[in-house]
């Protein structure tokens, strides 16, 4: 029997706000970070999981510790146990009632609970041999049911009907995932968008995501309404009527001010707003809704947990979510979630970026298209070209769309180099005197 031997973590940061790449409307200033954790085993084939929280920096500081804090339900178990009911696993973590005191099921713990739940994936899908979304995408209904916590949700999505949705998913399986691997899955780009870009950055990065064969873009808002309607007007011209141009708000503004930029905006033909206000504000998310019909409104990266999307779907508060891979609990809440979506007819158009999200998400999205919604209509993964090389797997995006990955596992691992020189305080990129360096530390 082999077990799991270790759970370590490292702070990994990326001096992103040198350059203002990721800025947004309340972000001025983000390093991209990530709260890195390795499960390790005594395997003699040396299987490891790996995973991840993405911060924006300091945010390491705290998550780091959240993820350290569940090693006491996670070293000492059987490797088997753990991938060989990974339902269980999952609902072991959240179900800790010390910790569980903290949330439940939302903020840093349950970010934690993501990452190492998440790892606990990469470590199963390498035990296959198997790309993540494929080891999901071909276990049979009961079995994907199995992996999906209930609690809070049977209101509005019983186990029978998720498993309804999942075998009406089943005829098509193995020509969807012919088509995903000869054509890929649908991305947009970010990348002309952020708001510290000046208008020529913006213009020309605009063309070029067009010429690249992305069908959407998105650009951020929500600082200075003057500006955006001049960069909206911008990015429209240069990327012509065909092209689908989004906008996102990062949280900024009250139901009132997203009402009134909105419709400042929409002359220019807008995908759709993207977190116009706080995440937690169901009502208010509906009002805009209403109000600025047809433009369709989303929202779901800072989304806490299941029951949170259950509400916004309830309330006819979305035309579209995002999922965010390392937000939830993990791939078990995130299957949670786009069976909920699915039931209530919802699109789904993951959120990526930052650092290794791209990597993580593209997995989630293709598990539902084979699985679970069985269709690309009004989907894209977001997709930001920005550090990509620090990961062994890294997505690969051709012609606006992601090919499906190929190598075992959740494509989380991290390059060692990567994570010794991003290390914090201690690694290269952070210390300017070589003298300083951190002692070198075992990956
Ligand atoms: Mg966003």
């Amino acid at each position: 029997m082999t077990m799991i031997t270790a759970l370590d973590t490292f702070d990994v940061r990326f001096p992103t706000s040198r350059e203002l790449d990721g800025s947004d409307a309340m972000n001025p200033d983000p390093d991209y970070s990530a709260a890195y954790v390795i499960l390790r085993t005594d395997d003699p084939s040396g299987l490891e999981g790996h995973g991840f929280v993405f911060t924006i920096g300091r945010g390491n500081d705290v998550q780091t510790v959240a993820i350290d804090s569940l090693a006491h339900m996670v070293v000492g178990r059987p490797v088997e146990t753990v991938i060989g009911d990974l339902g269980a696993f999952a609902r072991t973590l959240t179900d800790d009632s010390q910790l569980r005191w903290l949330g439940p099921e939302k903020g840093v713990v349950h970010m934690a609970i993501g990452a190492v739940v998440n790892a606990a994936w990469d470590m199963a899908a390498k035990h296959a041999g198997q790309p993540l979304w494929e080891f999901v995408a071909r276990m049979t209904p009961e079995q994907i049911v199995d992996l999906v916590d209930f609690r809070y949700l049977t209101d509005a999505l019983t186990r029978d009907e998720a498993l309804e949705i999942l075998r009406s998913a089943e005829p098509g399986r193995e020509d969807r995932i012919a088509r995903l691997m000869s054509e890929g899955y649908p991305a947009y780009t970010t990348s002309p968008g952020w708001l510290g870009y000046s208008d020529d950055k913006l213009a020309a990065l605009a063309e070029a995501a067009v010429a690249d064969g992305f069908e959407t873009i998105k650009l951020k808002v929500g600082l200075d309404l003057e500006s955006d309607t001049r960069r909206v007007r911008l990015a429209r011209k240069v990327i012509g009527p065909h092209t689908r141009l989004a906008v996102d708000a990062n949280q900024r503004w009250d139901v009132d001010t997203a009402v009134a930029w909105m419709r400042e905006l929409a002359p220019w033909d807008i995908a759709w707003i993207e977190e116009p206000t706080s995440p937690d504000d169901v009502l208010a998310h509906a009002a805009i809704r209403r109000a600025i019909a047809p433009v369709p409104v989303s929202t779901g990266e800072h989304c806490q947990n299941r029951v949170m999307f259950k509400q916004l779907f309830q309330a006819d508060a979305v035309d579209l979510v995002q999922i965010d891979a390392a937000r939830v609990g993990g791939v078990n809440e995130n299957i949670a979630i786009l069976l909920l979506a699915a039931k209530f007819g919802v699109r789904v158009v993951p959120h990526a970026g930052g650092v290794g999200l791209c990597e993580l998400v593209q997995h989630l999205a293709m598990i539902d298209y084979i699985a679970i919604s069985g269709t690309l209509d009004g989907r894209a993964i977001e997709f930001v070209d920005h550090l990509h090389e620090h990961f062994i797997d890294p997505v690969e995006v051709v012609r606006g769309r992601y090919r499906a990955p190929r190598h075992p596992g959740f494509s989380a691992q991290m390059r060692e180099q990567s994570i010794r020189d991003h290390l914090y305080p201690g690694g290269r990129v952070w210390t300017a005197d070589p003298e300083e360096l951190s002692e070198p530390v075992r990956l």
